[in-house]
């Protein structure tokens, strides 16, 4: 099921960072070292049930944590973050993913339309990148994620750049992020994904290794990182909702 959702941001910016920093450290004592099948079963269906979701952009990479999460339990919310500026192939892995999977919750958040669709905002991704990814992502998903105690996400340490340390849990100031499968090496990702045989985004084979909007995505150069074809024309590594830790507030680097 894919439900489409436009956004009115308001939220609630009462949160106690110190006791978000002990639930950290204690999760990652106890839960850190686990399989992430077990991981993401503890975390959805006993320490945060009905109260996790998982963010996916349904690029690339997704269809894995994906899959382990639909194991696990294929009701978990789904959220994406859908920006008006997808692919439309995008689109259409969505779709079919949630098909195959036999996902039930897939939420499709769009951004509000007074801020997304004046001509100004059109055009922000090309000399505000970061005020862009503001309005279609950081603002959607801050509202997307009210109710819920923890998140999911898909980052992995063999990105590089700022994510080079991710921790297995963490947080951004107002719940817990599980970064499930953030120790996965490329061969862990290849042998768990043949083995589910699982579909791969139809822009994989025209050469993109990394997909996000269509305006802020090119193919990578020969020899440079996954994501070096991301906003290639700016020094901007991540689209601003996983700047962490700053209570009262995401920095998204406006
Ligand atoms: S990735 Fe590009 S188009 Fe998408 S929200 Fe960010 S700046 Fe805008």
């Amino acid at each position: 099921m894919n439900t489409d959702l436009t956004i009115n941001h308001e939220w609630n910016n009462s949160v106690n960072v110190q006791k978000l920093d002990k639930l950290t450290e204690d999760l990652n004592r106890d839960h850190s070292s686990l399989k992430t099948l077990e991981l993401l079963d503890v975390m959805i269906n006993e320490i945060f049930k009905n109260k996790i979701t998982l963010v996916s952009s349904f690029g690339t990479e997704a269809a894995l944590l994906l899959a382990l999460t639909a194991e696990v339990n294929p009701s978990t919310p789904v959220i994406f973050l859908d920006t008006l500026k997808h692919f439309p192939e995008t689109l259409e892995y969505r779709d079919k993913m949630i098909e195959r999977l036999k996902l039930t919750d897939v939420r499709s958040i769009k951004p509000e339309p007074s801020a997304a669709k004046s001509s100004e905002a059109e055009k922000m991704w090309e000399t505000n990148p970061d005020g862009c990814c503001y309005i279609r992502k950081v603002l959607p998903l801050e509202e997307s994620l009210l109710g819920f105690e923890a998140w999911i996400n898909g980052r992995k340490r063999l990105h590089g750049g700022l994510r080079s340390d991710l921790d297995i849990l963490e947080h951004d100031g107002r719940r817990i992020k599980v970064n499930a499968i953030a120790n996965w090496t490329p061969y862990m990702i290849d042998v768990e994904w043949k083995k589910r045989d699982l579909p791969e985004h139809p822009l994989i084979p025209f050469g993109y290794t990394s997909v996000g909007c269509q305006p802020c995505t090119v193919k990578p150069n020969p020899g440079e990182g996954p994501r070096s074809g991301r906003w290639e024309k700016f020094s901007k590594q991540e689209c601003g909702i996983h700047n962490d830790k700053k209570p009262g507030g995401y920095d998204a680097g406006l």
